[in-house]
């Protein structure tokens, strides 16, 4: 590992009350120490903050604190030193600049962390976990990748590939004495971890598509005829949190995703972009356009405006946006203009018509009427695919893949038992199993998989 000495800024790019830059590597104390004449920083204690003011030659650029981080008791491992200036995106550039002209160069995208990395303080999960936690927008992002950075992952992986690899060597040690015909791994016990270690790896699979859920929201899908009170709902659902609505500007021109905050989970609710003006949604962008709403939702909500006679074109619809893994909820709308009696007979008509499993709620978005049972309704979705014995959760497709391929791996080991195989193919088996088991903590990879983790950072981090 090269420890060449690296610096970039570590807060955001932009004006601030104060601005960090971190710079970490072998030469960290003497690069910043030709800029900062107030103390002799290599007489100075790990862990200790001190002010004077950062030189560029004889100019003053700025007041500024050090905080002083010795090897190996920082993030990186490495010395370190980070900078508070005064957040002026001039200043900390004049900074950034005379710390190269002392010798030091740019970070590139996630250095700090891979430095963190590959010198052991952190494991890949919990790398990718940082990344996580700055990202979080939400209370259950924020959870499950603090979870992960406390090691969650790996922690329930390693003790298992520990077992594991206890094998691996008896195993191994049989091969040593081939001519004896001598079994020093027990076969069963053997089968009885594989069993173990097959149900965790389903159980953090199956946790995925939370996490997902986490991670990326879920989406919805509003659908309805003209007039059924589509956007008049999508107003009264975000009423009250315009302050954290974002709009998302999609791939496409005209996507716009509106996200919704309920019980700390994300919904991004698809294409909103026809409701804002009351266009003839269904006449306008037609079925096809619904479809593709629908097909990229987890949940569809279907409005019928129960002031109306007939349902056929909504059941018609409703019947040729479904999909087996879709959550459906119809919602009656308008309840307030007409008489219990008739949006009791509206659900009947949908019950009669309609297989797929659905929630039927009966709404009033003018007068607010049970918007917050549609709510509920929503965040139950998110609340089922939690999983009760896993607390930890897979939000990561690279996890996701590593603990499928090692699923692979256990199923072949267990059936060269079976099949009592020999020892070398099953040592080889083994070895396969362990691989996959350790792509997730970092144990074993590859140059590739790392740049192409590290690259999706940002310079500072
Ligand atoms: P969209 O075309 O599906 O987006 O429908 P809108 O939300 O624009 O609503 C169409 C009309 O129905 C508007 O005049 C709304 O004021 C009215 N409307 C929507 N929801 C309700 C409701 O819950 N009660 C009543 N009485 N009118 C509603």
């Amino acid at each position: 590992m090269n420890n060449d000495t690296i610096c970039a800024l570590a807060t955001a790019n932009g004006i601030g009350a104060l601005g960090i830059i971190r710079v970490s590597g072998d030469n960290a104390l003497p690069i910043v120490q030709k800029s900062f004449p107030a103390k002799k920083l290599e007489k100075q204690k790990s862990h200790t903050l001190h002010y004077g003011y950062f030189m560029d030659g004889e100019e003053a650029i700025d007041e500024v604190m050090l905080s002083l981080f010795l090897a190996p008791k920082s993030f990186t491992t490495e010395n370190s030193v980070e900078i508070a200036f005064h957040g002026s995106p001039h200043i900390g550039k004049r900074i950034l600049e005379t710390l190269i002209k002392n010798g030091a160069r740019m970070a590139k995208a996630g250095e700090f962390t891979l430095r963190a990395f590959i010198n052991g303080r952190i494991d890949l999960s919990q790398a990718e976990a940082i990344a996580d936690v700055i990202a979080s927008e939400n209370e259950a992002s924020r959870k499950v990748a603090i979870n992960q950075l406390k090691g969650g992952i790996t922690n329930e992986i390693s003790l298992l590939r520990t077992d594991l690899l206890n094998f691996v060597s008896l195993i191994e040690l049989e091969l040593d004495f081939a001519e004896e015909d001598v079994e020093f791994a027990d076969r069963t016990a053997l089968k009885g971890l594989l069993d173990k270690i097959e149900l965790k790896l389903n159980s953090l699979i199956e946790s995925f598509q939370y996490g997902n859920a986490i991670k990326n929201g879920t989406a919805v899908a509003i659908i309805g005829k003209p007039n059924a009170g589509k956007s008049t709902l999508l107003n009264a659902l975000l009423k009250e949190e315009r302050a954290i609505v974002s709009n998302i500007a999609g791939t496409t021109r005209d996507t716009i995703e509106e996200v919704l905050h309920i019980k700390g989970h994300a919904f991004r609710l698809i294409d909103t972009a026809g409701l804002r003006d009351t266009v003839d949604e269904i006449e306008a962008i037609g079925v096809k356009k619904a479809k593709e709403k629908v097909e990229n939702a987890d949940i569809l909500v279907y409005l019928a405006d129960a002031a109306t006679e007939n349902f056929s074109e909504d059941i018609e619809m409703i019947q040729s946006l479904l999909r087996e893994d879709l959550k459906l909820i119809i919602c009656a709308t308008k309840i307030d203009e007409v008489v219990p009696t008739q949006y009791e007979a509206v659900e009947d008509i949908f019950r009669n018509a309609i297989t797929h499993e659905f929630d039927f709620i009966k709404i009033s978005a003018v007068e607010n009427q049970n918007i917050q049972d549609l709510k509920n309704e929503l965040s139950s979705y998110v609340e089922q695919l939690k999983s009760a014995e896993n607390n930890v959760v897979i939000t990561n497709q690279r996890h996701f893949e590593a603990l499928q391929k090692s699923l692979d791996a256990v199923d072949k080991v267990k059936e060269a038992i079976s099949i009592q195989i020999s020892t070398e193919l099953l040592a080889y088996e083994l070895r396969n199993a362990l691989e996959h088991l350790g792509e997730i903590s970092g144990e074993v990879t590859n140059d590739e998989v790392l740049g192409n983790i590290f690259s999706k950072f940002c310079i500072g981090k």
